[in-house]
Formats: structure tokens, sequence, C-alpha cells
């Protein structure tokens, strides 16, 4: 059983909820980046929670400031890919002593991030506990503009598949013990996710990797058909998408095809990874030009043929994802689910 799993068997009752106050068309329950509901007369109230532990979430090394900024900033990225604007959100601490210069510059970052994205500290709760390795938990409250929330579960067959700004240098930090700009200071696509609301099917934001972050857009967006479908990813426009320095700190060590495998693989990108259909790519690229944010056409949705459906067990290969050259520079390759998961 893996953590989806888990939440799917035990807190997913998936009926329609206990309070009819928040049975109308706008509710969006367990499964998406986050829930939706809405009183009459009033917008959508957008609500998501993460929790971060030290050492799982972030490095023990990393900087207060930073960190404050970082326990507001993911869950913005979740209230991004729903296409919201922020509130104000709550701030559980669990921490293991009370340090009077650590606790002033993570509250700097926390209210820097606050301040930048308009979200207030709404209240929270403060623990102490015994572990070597403190916690945090957010829950950020938005809401919609006008419209629904953008979806996990509207892909369509053709559509189109997107991401925005450039991966894989999280992961190849990681790997190689460097600094990256995003793991310092996530940043979350609140305005773009704002502007396409209108313009893509189904939007998630990217904290576990496209390899499997994609296979979730899939998952809902297919729940009955989704051995009728596969998403081909192109290898070319993802070589655009390789972070610079990902591309200088493995100059020499691996080929493009392996950064791209890395890239695919990699969490902690924040960036949004979308569909939507060919129609809107001109819609699309004004955006991007609008907001100065890069966004790639990477892939598309296309219907499954048999070769594609090689269940190889030992590969994990479920046939969702593959990687095509659009220069015919190899044959098509299967993409593992390799991004984080919890268990
Ligand atoms: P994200 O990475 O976008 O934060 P997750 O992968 O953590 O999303 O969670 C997947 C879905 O499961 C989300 O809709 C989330 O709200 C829900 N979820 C996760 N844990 C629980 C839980 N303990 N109880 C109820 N819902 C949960
Ligand atoms: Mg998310």
């Amino acid at each position: 059983m893996d953590e989806f799993q888990c939440i799917e068997k035990f807190f997913n009752k998936n009926g329609s909820p206990i309070n009819p106050l928040l049975s109308n068309g706008f509710f969006v329950g367990i499964g998406d980046d986050a829930s939706v509901f809405k009183l009459e007369n009033n917008p959508p109230i957008v609500v998501t929670s993460d929790i971060l532990v030290e050492g799982v979430h972030f490095s023990s090394n990393i900087k207060p400031a930073s960190l404050g900024n970082r326990v507001l900033a993911v869950n913005l990225s979740d209230l991004a890919a729903m296409g919201a604007n922020p509130l104000g959100f709550t701030l559980g601490l669990g921490l293991n002593k009370l340090n009077y210069a650590w606790l002033n510059d993570f509250s700097e970052g926390l209210f820097g991030a606050s301040r930048l994205y308009g979200c207030d500290l709404l209240g929270g709760d403060t623990i102490k506990h015994n572990s070597a390795f403190n916690f945090f938990s957010v829950t950020a409250i938005g809401y919609i503009d006008g419209g629904n929330a953008l979806r996990r579960n509207g892909m369509k067959l053709d559509d189109d598949i997107w991401v925005s700004g450039d991966l894989g240098e999280p992961i190849s930090a990681l790997q190689l013990q460097k600094e990256s700009k995003k793991l310092i200071q996530p940043i979350p696509k609140i305005a773009l996710g704002r502007q396409l609301k209108n313009v893509a099917t189904s939007s998630i934001d990217l904290s576990d990797g496209l390899s499997s972050d994609l296979r979730h857009l899939m998952r809902a967006s297919f729940p009955k058909n989704l051995e009728d479908i596969f998403v081909e990813l192109y290898f070319e426009s993802l070589v655009k998408c390789l972070n610079r320095n990902m591309i200088k700190w493995f100059a020499g060590k691996k080929n493009n095809l392996e950064l791209v495998f890395l890239a695919l693989q990699g969490g902690d990108e924040y960036e949004l990874c979308f569909s939507a259909p060919s129609e809107a790519r001109s819609e699309i690229r004004a955006i991007s030009e609008k907001l100065d944010i890069p966004l790639t056409l990477i892939g598309s949705v296309r219907k499954r043929v048999v070769e594609q459906n090689r269940n190889d067990e030992k590969n994990k290969n479920d046939g969702h994802l593959w990687l095509k050259s659009l220069t015919n520079s190899f044959d098509d390759k299967y993409i593992e689910k390799s991004g984080y998961a919890h268990f």
C-alpha cells in the first residue's frame, strides 16, 4: 500500500459531503491539489494543507528565513494549481526548543512570502516535542475569482501537455550537493494558475516529479479508461526545459537523454504542468509573454495502441508515459513512475 492507496482506502469516502451546505456544483473533495467549496453568494473557497518535516522535506542546514518562506510557498503552489488567489493561512509549529535568533529569521522569511503573495497568517498552534527533527504544518486558504477552480480531472484525448519554467535543478543540486534556487526559494505560480483557469483542461503543481505528477492528472482525468490513453512527451522539447545549472553541473558526465530522465523524476520544482486543447496554443503563448514565464509544449495525450500496452512487471511498466524523439533519434522509451513517494 502506498501513500495514495492509503488515502483512497481510509480517508476518501468519495460520496457527497455530509454537510448539505457543501453539496453544490463547486464542491471538490479529496484528490486534487486543494479542496473547494462554495457557500451561497460567496466566491468558491479553496483549502490545502502540507506538512514539512526536517530531514524529509528540507535539510537540517536550511537557513531559517528560507524555511519560513518555504512552508508557505509550497502550500501556495497547490492554490496556484487550482487557479486560486491566496487569502490566509494557519501555521503549526512543532519545535524542540525556542531559539530567539532562529525564530526571528524564520518569521522574517514567512512574512516575506505572506506580504509578497497577499496571504495573512490567521492563527495556528505551537508545541514542544522531544524529537531531533522539527516539523511544520500549514493550511492555506484561497478563493476563486469567477467561475470554477482548475482541476486535475479535465484532461482530454489529443490535448497538449505544457510545463512552466525549467526542470531538473533541485534534484541535480541534491545529488551533487550544490545550491538550488528553487530549494532555497520555491516560487508558487499564482498569477499563472489564475490565467490558466479558463484555458487549461487540467493542472497540477510539480512537487513529487513530473513523471508521477503527470500520472496523477491522467488518473484523475481518465478514472475508468486509463488503459485507452497514454501521454507522449517530446524529448527535444524537454531538453529545452533543462535547467542551465543542471546542464553545467553534469557537463561531460550525463548526456541529454540521461538529464531528461533525471529531470522527469525530480521533485521540488513547484512549476505547473497542465493540459490544454491545441486550439489554445496562441492564447497560452500570449499568457507566457504577458507574465514573462516560459511555457513549453512538452507532449500530448494519445490513444493507446497495442505496442504501448506492454505490461512489464520488472520495469513497472504501466504504459502511461512514453518519451518520443521528434527527430527519430531513438525508439519510444517508457518513462517509469519514479517521483517522490512517502510510502
Ligand atoms: P499535494 O502533493 O498536491 O499536496 P498530496 O499528494 O499530498 O497532494 O495528496 C493527494 C490528495 O489526498 C489531496 O487531495 C490531499 O488533500 C488528500 N489527502 C492527503 N492526505 C490526506 C489525509 N490524511 N486525509 C484526507 N485527505 C488527504
Ligand atoms: Mg500539489
